[in-house]
């Protein structure tokens, strides 16, 4: 009888969960642990900040959708892991003992980085916080003003940047009030919609048209210096990186994106983690020092894709994650059993970005031979398209096959 822990209950934990019961023998056990009580389907935290949508709508309770599996759950924080003894330290005290172990617990945002973040500006990375920005949004727009969205050098997963700008647009032409707020996105990609993938084509001209006729203005190639209460400060860098002249762009609303870090615990746990506190894997996506260890999602470390003046990392998406989860199920249960290990071929593009009332479908495969698929396309149907993936993701994890 074999023991399985997954940490973490987000979009890579809970496939991951559901299909190693379903695919296990019946002795062996797998348990969840996390935080949250709730599933929480983050890609949709930018609707929350703008209250397209509410906590219940994203949120499914855990202990249910587990239980009717037959898979343990534990509502607690993950406080400390201990590879070399395959156990797991809990903040409530407990501790839990492995055979394998599989991290999914996401990412943190590096505010110690920039402090004037947490405290100037509005992040959306999980649900308390896009909970925190629309209230603080309700408050902007009784007096409305400049409004910036920005990301912070050495950033991933960019597109929510694009998405937020687009959908600030949207929703303050719904409220005539748009006239009275100039908006500026701030980012450090060489060109927008660059979001770490380079190819320099398709998605170049129609992040530029977009935001054009959207009237958004953009500062690339842009290092965040500081943020303080209601000014940024920034440096655009040339080709080679060196800073030209600063910058202060004044806001009374700002909606930053930070780097990303592992939570604390996954941090702590040196053997496992880059200096980021991201998990190194190899191509099996299991540890390089520990191979009952596997990892799935955005804690992965990644490698950057394209070189830039300022660094950009390289994006994950709800698909790339569910081809990573389809590959660390197979990985373990072919581990069990002694049988050869399959490579996880990485994934890099496929997305919905959300613009308000439209949006933009992009796919780039640079696995492909002869290089890049790169394919973008606009339309209402991708804003509504984006609505039902929300529904489809909820309902797989919501209800029984
Ligand atoms: C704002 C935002 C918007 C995004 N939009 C899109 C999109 O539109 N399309 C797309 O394809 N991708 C999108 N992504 C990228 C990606 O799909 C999501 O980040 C996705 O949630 C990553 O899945 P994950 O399982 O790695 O992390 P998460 O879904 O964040 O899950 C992490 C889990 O770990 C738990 N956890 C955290 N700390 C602990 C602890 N100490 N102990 C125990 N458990 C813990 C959490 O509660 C959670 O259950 C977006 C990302 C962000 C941040």
């Amino acid at each position: 009888m074999a023991q399985i822990l997954v940490l973490g209950a987000g979009i890579a934990g809970m496939p991951a969960a559901y299909a190693l019961k379903s695919q296990l023998g019946p002795k062996d056990d797998v348990t969840v642990v996390s935080d949250q009580d709730h599933f929480h389907f983050v890609p949709s935290n930018p609707w929350v900040a703008m209250g397209w949508r509410k906590r219940p709508d994203i949120s499914i309770p855990l202990a249910p959708c587990l239980d009717a599996r037959g898979i343990r759950f534990i509502g607690s924080g993950v406080q400390a892991l201990q590879p070399e003894k395959n156990q797991v330290l809990l903040d409530n005290g407990e501790t839990l003992s492995y055979d394998y172990l599989l991290i999914a617990t996401g990412v943190e945002g590096n505010f110690d980085e920039m402090p004037g973040i947490a405290r100037h500006a509005h992040s959306v990375l999980n649900i308390g916080q896009a909970e925190n920005t629309h209230a603080a949004y309700e408050a902007f727009l009784k007096n409305p003003g400049p409004l910036v969205v920005g990301a912070m050098q050495g950033s991933s997963i960019l597109g929510p940047v694009y998405e937020f700008a687009f959908m600030a647009d949207a929703d303050l032409k719904r409220r005539h009030l748009r006239d009275r707020v100039p908006i500026t996105l701030i980012t450090p990609e060489p060109w927008p919609g660059h979001l770490g993938l380079g190819a320099k084509n398709k998605s170049q001209e129609a992040f530029a048209a977009a935001l054009a006729n959207s009237n958004i203005k953009v500062l690339s190639n842009a290092r965040t210096l500081s943020v303080e209460a209601n000014t940024v400060s920034i440096a655009e860098v040339d080709a080679s990186g060196r800073e030209k002249q600063p910058q202060t762009i004044p806001f009374s609303f700002a909606v930053y994106w930070p780097a990303f870090r592992g939570i604390p615990a996954v941090r702590a746990a040196s053997t496992l983690v880059n200096q980021q506190g991201l998990i190194e894997v190899d191509e099996f996506l299991r540890s390089p020092s520990h191979p009952n260890i596997f990892a799935a999602g955005i804690c992965i470390a990644r490698e950057i894709v394209d070189q830039t003046p300022l660094a950009v990392g390289t994006p994950s998406s709800v698909y790339s994650i569910q081809k990573e989860v389809n590959t660390v199920v197979a990985n373990i249960l072919a581990q069990m059993h002694g049988k050869p290990l399959a490579s996880n071929t990485p994934q890099r593009a496929h997305w919905l970005s959300d613009m308000g009332k439209n949006g933009a479908a992009y796919l780039s495969e640079p696995h492909v031979p002869l290089r890049d698929i790169n394919w973008l396309k606009q339309g209402r149907w991708v804003h509504i398209a984006k609505g039902e993936f929300e529904r489809y993701f909820i309902n797989k994890i919501t209800h029984k096959a």
